[in-house]
């Protein structure tokens, strides 16, 4: 990509902004289970149009190649090989200016000669904290996608509440209750009602008492779900007090995702570093008046640490502040009860490899592993990509299997973590936490 450090006369752009569906054949990581809510790493695009069926013949004609690269790509990550250059399908690419004249469909290859490693299991059996996946889903198949990848546990943050929930369970838990962690959610459509938070409390201790382990609370919760008076309800709202008290009682951890990346809190122009990514999903935005700032909302998300000693909450992706390890680490240094996990948020932690290696080994006790992701999907990218990224010392690569990056336009490095840490992220530090 043209650097404007390196060479002032050079800006780049991309020929894809007016046309994101064929970005969006282009990920081989695709799959149309829910990621709209909770993956702000990826293209939730992406996933609904890259589903089998019936297409304008641009999809048809380049899910070809794009299947044919991820192939490829494949291949190039045999250990110590070279990698040859992945070439995307024709119309995808960058139009960078020169001197006035555009060059389009611009994909350079990086002429590095570096080690590179493909990681299909984990070191140490892993536990993914945070994955998403519907009841349709097979136990059956998740479990062999699991042993493939050496996933020891999976957890889906999206048990729901209710039907849904008790459906959930039966479905997963009659395969296998260990290996099939499920956390329900809350129905935020009763905050109107005067007893919701001991209603939801006793919801919560009820499906505690049928199998589940833990609470999920998503990023609306602060900045879309509203009350009857209008008002956005405040992750501090003391409503919801009730709420954290038997999760700390029961020993259920809440794992908590508030705020989002910091591009999604500034301008949607050219100076925001995710600015192609918004251009696919403005509604993924909270820019304006409309919404809390960023730090005013992870704020309330403090207040409710503060206020709830007793209770572990997991800061999902790595507590919204992948960017600034300083302030993560300063969460964690302010709330003993807080861990985070690190879903979502490889492309900010591999791009600041010194920084994130440091935090990894400072907090090694408070560092969870999970993809926003389920075992199983597609080809399972993302697994690989995670564990070459925490195991290895392999530098500038992909934190995507997509021809075009689905966040910002970056290469990440690997963390080449100590046997031992790599032990407490995979598993340890979670079974501590529920043992
Ligand atoms: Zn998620």
């Amino acid at each position: 990509m043209a650097d404007a450090s390196a060479d002032a006369d050079t800006v780049t752009d991309t020929v894809t902004d007016a046309d994101t569906d064929t970005v969006a054949v282009a990920d081989t990581d695709a799959d149309a289970v829910t990621d709209t809510d909770t993956d702000t790493d990826t293209d939730a695009v992406t996933d609904a149009v890259a589903a089998p069926g019936p297409g304008p013949h641009l999809y048809n004609r380049r899910m070809r190649p794009a299947a044919l690269s991820l192939l490829f790509l494949t291949l190039s990550l045999t250990p110590g090989c070279r990698a040859p250059a992945i070439t995307p399908p024709p119309g995808i690419g960058t139009m960078v200016y020169v001197n006035g004249a555009a060059i389009t469909n611009y994909h350079p290859t990086p002429a590095l000669r570096t080690r590179r490693t493909l990681v299909d299991r984990a070191k140490y059996p892993a536990v993914d904290v945070h994955c998403h996946w519907e009841v349709e889903a097979d136990p059956v198949a998740m479990l062999a996608a699991m042993d493939e990848r050496n996933v020891r546990a999976a957890v889906n943050l999206s048990g729901g509440f209710g039907d849904d929930l008790d459906a959930m369970l039966e479905r997963f838990h009659a395969v296998d209750s260990d290996r099939f962690i499920i956390f329900c959610n809350i129905d935020f459509s009763r905050i109107d009602e005067p007893d919701f938070g001991p209603a939801a409390a006793a919801a919560v201790r009820a499906a505690h008492a049928k199998g589940v382990r833990g609470l999920k609370i998503f990023k609306s919760l602060g900045l879309r779900i509203r009350d009857g008076s209008g008002r956005l309800v405040p992750v501090d709202d003391p409503r919801l007090d009730p709420l954290w008290a038997v999760c700390g009682e029961l020993g259920m951890p809440v794992l908590i995702h508030t705020a989002d990346p910091v591009a999604f809190f500034a301008p949607i122009d050219e100076r925001n570093e995710r600015w192609m990514q918004l251009k696919r999903h403005p509604d993924w935005s909270f820019h304006g008046e409309a919404f809390p700032t960023r730090d005013e909302v992870l704020a309330q998300r403090d207040r409710v640490f503060a206020r709830h000693p007793g209770t572990i909450f997991i800061g999902a992706h790595v507590g919204n502040n992948a960017e600034d390890l300083t302030a993560a680490a300063a969460a964690l240094d302010r709330h003993p009860n807080l861990y985070v996990d690190i879903s979502g948020r490889v492309a900010e932690l591999g791009r600041q490899p010194y920084t994130a290696r440091r935090f990894f080994l400072d907090y090694q006790d408070r560092i969870l592993f999970g993809t926003d992701r389920y075992p199983g999907r597609a080809d399972q990218p993302r697994y690989r990509i995670y564990y070459r990224f925490l195991e290895t010392a392999d530098e500038h690569f992909d934190y995507h299997a997509h021809h075009f990056p689905p966040a910002g336009d970056w290469k990440i490095n690997g963390l080449h973590l100590p046997d031992a840490v790599l032990k407490k992220i995979y598993h340890e530090n979670f079974d501590r936490i529920l043992p």
